[in-house]
């Protein structure tokens, strides 16, 4: 149901975001892919997100920490794909530590990459979808958009800016055609996650069901990963007619955390 349009998605090399690309793709949609990593491996997934579409994909290696390439990412798509009629702010990173001991930088780097670059994002593509009639901007927040976890300050801040992000824009464009949807994940099985285990073990002398159960997803009370696939479902529903009442919400799939 996404033949002739386009997406834009951010951080889309990996983990969540690839499976917003593939969920796209396999409706057709034409998707522009972004992020770090191996230039064969990317290739690859841009090959294969082709193929599944039978519409173009272009992989742009835009830095999220950096204005001017993300407003050429936007007009490269508009150039080449049209539109962009689909925006996702997804691309993110995490650090964990103390306030006293939190590095600057890296607070920095958090604020740019999880948070400022969906303003500037959203800034370059709102007057495209504005005159096409016609937008979904949906922002990859997370539980900790809701709720916070200790040593998590600068990622629980950014994540509450997107909340606060998403409702603004949302007022802004409601008689647009547009909406504006934030998706709050909670514990996601990406290679991210998964690369942690052996250490946790290690470090914590667990087992990795102890890893999985007790740190993990102590949160979670469902105790189970949500998936990659089940938040691009999530974010294919809001593209779709049937979600065009839904703006400005903050969509929760987390097991249960933020019930709790
Ligand atoms: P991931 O590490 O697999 O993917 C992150 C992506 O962002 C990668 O493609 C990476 O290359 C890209 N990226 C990092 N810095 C960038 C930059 N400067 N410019 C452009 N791209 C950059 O992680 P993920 O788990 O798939 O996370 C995706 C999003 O989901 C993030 O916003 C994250 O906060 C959010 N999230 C994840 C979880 C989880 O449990 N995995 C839970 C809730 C929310």
């Amino acid at each position: 149901f996404l033949k002739g349009k386009s997406a834009i998605i951010t951080g889309s090399t990996s983990g969540i975001g690839l499976a917003y690309a593939k969920a796209f793709a396999a409706e057709g949609a034409s998707v522009v892919i972004n992020g770090f990593g191996d230039a064969a491996q990317i290739e690859k997934e841009r090959a294969a997100l082709e193929a599944t579409s039978g519409a173009k994909a272009l992989y742009d290696a835009a830095d999220m920490t950096k204005p001017d390439e993300i407003a050429a990412m936007v007009a490269r798509c508009h150039a080449e794909l049209g539109g962009p009629d689909i925006i996702v702010n997804n691309a993110g990173i995490q650090h964990v530590a103390p306030i006293e001991d939190f590095p600057a930088d890296k607070f920095e780097a958090i604020i740019k990459i999880n948070l400022t670059s969906a303003w500037y994002l959203i800034q370059a593509a709102v007057p495209l979808m504005k005159a096409a009639k016609w937008g979904r901007i949906i922002s990859t927040a997370s539980a900790h958009s809701l709720v916070a976890s200790p040593n998590k300050s600068a990622y629980v801040m950014a994540k509450h800016g997107i909340a606060g992000l998403t409702k603004t824009i949302a007022l802004e464009t409601a008689t647009h055609g547009i909406t504006v949807n934030c998706i709050s994940p909670g514990y996601v099985w990406t290679p991210l996650v998964e690369g942690q285990i052996p250490d946790t073990m290690k470090s914590r002398g667990l087992t990795r069901e102890q890893v999985i159960n007790d740190v993990l997803l102590d949160a979670q009370p469902t105790k189970e990963f949500v998936t990659p696939e089940q938040v691009a479902s999530l974010a294919l529903y809001l593209c779709g007619d049937a979600a065009k009442s839904i703006t400005g919400a903050n969509l929760s799939i987390d097991g249960g955390w933020t019930a709790a």
